[in-house]
């Protein structure tokens, strides 16, 4: 039975990379359900979909050709990482995941990467939904500014152009739509740790979440 580590949080709470940099220390596997989300709003955009059509949008969720390999994600074996970090994207990631049909169709696809020495899972209801067993649930938050100046610092190290403002309001959409939806809404599981990393460093937040694993 394969342990797994669930990191929840809001939009940019830095969730990722704390995921990333556990799984390596730990010798895990990784799953970012996220990119989940944004493959399946990337492959409507891309066929054209209509993303008001729930069945049409889950029919995408459950035909997805994915893969991810050395920290990159592929969507029928083409290199879409980058594609898929544009607001676009992640705003599209967002009004999508709010349709029942569509999570139920990642469901198993998420729960498959439980293999191996452990896993360290990071989204929004690995904690609540994914893994409700999981041995450790994190619930990592950080205020809105941080986060929209982290989101910020990501964009332009990629080259890519990006407004503050823009990306706060952004943020502040994504959180309140993952929130208030019905199913699997953005909420701490009961058994989870609250981790606030406004004023934390990724060492001190990543030496935090594995000191809970260690006790
Ligand atoms: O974490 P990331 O920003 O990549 O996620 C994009 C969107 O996918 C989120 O805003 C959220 O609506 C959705 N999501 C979700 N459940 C998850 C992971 C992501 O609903 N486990």
């Amino acid at each position: 039975n394969t342990p797994v580590i669930t990191i929840d949080g809001p939009t940019a709470s830095g969730k990722g990379t704390v995921a990333s940099r556990v799984a390596q220390q730990l010798g895990w596997h990784v799953l970012d359900s996220g990119a989940l989300y944004r493959l399946t709003a990337l492959a409507c955009e891309q066929n054209m979909i209509d993303s008001d059509e729930e069945s049409a949008v889950a029919q995408q969720a459950q035909a997805l050709d994915v893969h991810f390999s050395a920290g990159r994600s592929y969507l029928n074996q083409v290199d879409v990482t980058d594609a898929l970090r544009q607001e676009h994207i992640g705003l599209l990631a967002s009004k999508i995941a709010a349709y029942p049909a569509v999570r139920e169709a990642l469901l198993a696809r998420q729960r498959a990467f439980q293999t191996g020495k452990g896993l360290v899972a990071d989204g929004r209801d690995m904690g609540t939904v994914v893994f409700p067993n999981a041995p450790l649930k994190i619930f990592l938050v950080a205020d809105v500014q941080s986060r929209a100046q982290r989101r910020y610092k990501q964009l332009i190290d990629k080259g890519i152009s990006a407004n503050l403002s823009d990306l706060l309001v952004d943020l502040q959409a994504r959180d309140l739509r993952d929130t208030n939806r019905a199913v699997a809404p953005l909420k701490p599981a009961q058994d989870a740790y609250i981790l606030d990393s406004s004023s934390l460093s990724i060492d001190e937040t990543v030496n935090q979440v594995l000191q809970y694993w260690a006790n």
